[in-house]
C-alpha cells in the first residue's frame, strides 16, 4: 500500500504522488497526519535556502494525527490516540543513555543537541499521509482539543520559548514588527497570556486589520505613518519595554533595537542571515537585552494547556485549509504574501 505525500525532489520542485508507507522500529509511533502547517522554514526549505536539508525530502513539522501503529517497546500510547509532534529530536529520542548525552543535552538544553535532528527538515515529516516518530517525541492531544488546534502546538512552543526570553508583563508596551502567520500568533499570545499594551508595525493593509481582530491596541503603517514618533507618544518619549521582530530583515531588526526604552528588550524572531549595525554605547547606557530563540525545548505541554483553555481564537488564525495536491500553490501564496494569508494548513482525510 502506498501513501500520499508532498516529496521535495528538489529546489523548487514538489511531486505529490504515492510513497511507501515508512517501516516503524521498535521505539517509534507511525502517525496518520490530519493537519500539518506550513511554516516560513518549508519555504526555505522549497527555496534550497537550508543547508542542512537534504533532497529529496518531505517536510513538514507542526502536524497533528492519530497513532496508526506502535512499535513493541512502546508502552504508554494506544492506536488512535491523538498526538501533536515536537520535530525536534535530540540525545533523549536516540535513546542515549544519560552518560552518553552530548554537551547540551547534559545541561538540559536539547535545542542545541549535537546530535540535533528535526522531522519534516532533516527527516521525512508532515506533508505525507504517515510519519514515522520516536515516540519520545509525540504529546498527547488533550481530549477537548482538536486535531485542527494540536497542528497549532509546535508553532505556539516556538513563539512561547521566544515570549520566555522577554518576561513581558500586562504593565508592558510591546512592539511586534510584522503581523505575519508568525506575528499575529504572537500579537493573539500576548493579548490572550500577558495582557500587555501591543503596537504592531505592518506595511499590508489585511494584515493590519488582521492584528486588530487578535488584539493589536494600534496598528502602525510603517510606510505612510512615523512609527517612531507614535511609539514617543505612546510612551512618554521613552520607548517600548519590549519589541519582537518577526520579519527577518536588518532594517527591521534595527528598528526594534532602536524603539526600545531604557532597560528594553529585543527578540529577534524572524530568521535571516543579514548583518546589523549596532550602537554600543545605547546598548551599554540602555542596558538594553537582543534575544534571539531557537525551536521549543520545554515549551509543549504549555502550548497544549493554553489550546485547552481556549483562550486563542486558533480557527482564525487558519486562513487556508488545502489538500496535499495544493501543497506547492500554499509555498506560493506565503511567498507573495498574498493579501489574506494568515495559517495554511495542509490536511489529510480522515
Ligand atoms: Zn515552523
Ligand atoms: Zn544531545
Amino acid at each position: 500500500m502506498l501513501m500520499k505525500a508532498g516529496q521535495f525532489e528538489r529546489p523548487f520542485n514538489i511531486n505529490v504522488g504515492g510513497y511507501d508507507i515508512p517501516p516503524i522500529g521498535e521505539y517509534d509511533l507511525l502517525v496518520k497526519v490530519a493537519y500539518c502547517g506550513i511554516c516560513g522554514t518549508d519555504l526555505h526549505i522549497y527555496e534550497g535556502q537550508v543547508p542542512f536539508v537534504q533532497f529529496p525530502i518531505i517536510p513538514g513539522h507542526e502536524f497533528s494525527g492519530t497513532i496508526a501503529a506502535i512499535g513493541s517497546k512502546v508502552t504508554n500510547f494506544s492506536i488512535g490516540e491523538k498526538i501533536a509532534i515536537n520535530p525536534n529530536l535530540s540525545c533523549k529520542d536516540r535513546r542515549y543513555n544519560l552518560q552518553e548525552y552530548c554537551y547540551y543535552c547534559k545541561k538540559n538544553r536539547p535545542h542545541f543537541c549535537t546530535n540535533w535532528e528535526a522531522i519534516g527538515v532533516t527527516m521525512n515529516g508532515g506533508f505525507s499521509e504517515f510519519v514515522r516518530c520516536p515516540s519520545t517525541s509525540a504529546f498527547k492531544v488533550p481530549n477537548k482539543v482538536s486535531l485542527k488546534e494540536a497542528a497549532f502546538m509546535e508553532p505556539i512552543a516556538c513563539c512561547l520559548h521566544g515570549l520566555r526570553h522577554i518576561r513581558i508583563s500586562s504593565e508592558d508596551t510591546v512592539l511586534v514588527i510584522g503581523a505575519g502567520p508568525i506575528g499575529l500568533l504572537m500579537i493573539s499570545l500576548i493579548e490572550s497570556q500577558y495582557r500587555s499594551k501591543i503596537i504592531v508595525s505592518e506595511p499590508n493593509q489585511s494584515r493590519r486589520h488582521f492584528a486588530q481582530d487578535f488584539g493589536a491596541d494600534i496598528v502602525i503603517d510603517p510606510n505612510n505613518e512615523s512609527l517612531k514618533e507614535i511609539i514617543k507618544t505612546e510612551t512618554d518619549e521613552e520607548g517600548v519595554d519590549a519589541s519582537i521582530e518577526a520579519v527577518g530583515s536588518s532594517a527591521t531588526v534595527e528598528e526594534a533595537i532602536n524603539l526600545l526604552n531604557k532597560g528594553g528588550k529585543a527578540l529577534i524572531f524572524g530568521v535571516s542571515n543579514d548583518t546589523i549595525k549596532l550602537n554600543l554605547f545605547e546598548l551599554y547606557s540602555k542596558e538594553l537585552s537582543l534575544f534571539g530563540s531557537f525551536t521549543n525545548p520545554h515549551e509543549n505541554d504549555e502550548a497544549l494547556n493554553i489550546l485547552k483553555s481556549k483562550s486563542l481564537k486558533t480557527s482564525e488564525l487558519i486562513s487556508h485549509i488545502l489538500p496535499i495536491e495544493r501543497l506547492e500553490e500554499g509555498l506560493k501564496m506565503m511567498k507573495t504574501k498574498n493579501e489574506n494569508v494568515k495559517k495554511i494548513f495542509v490536511q489529510f482525510k480522515e
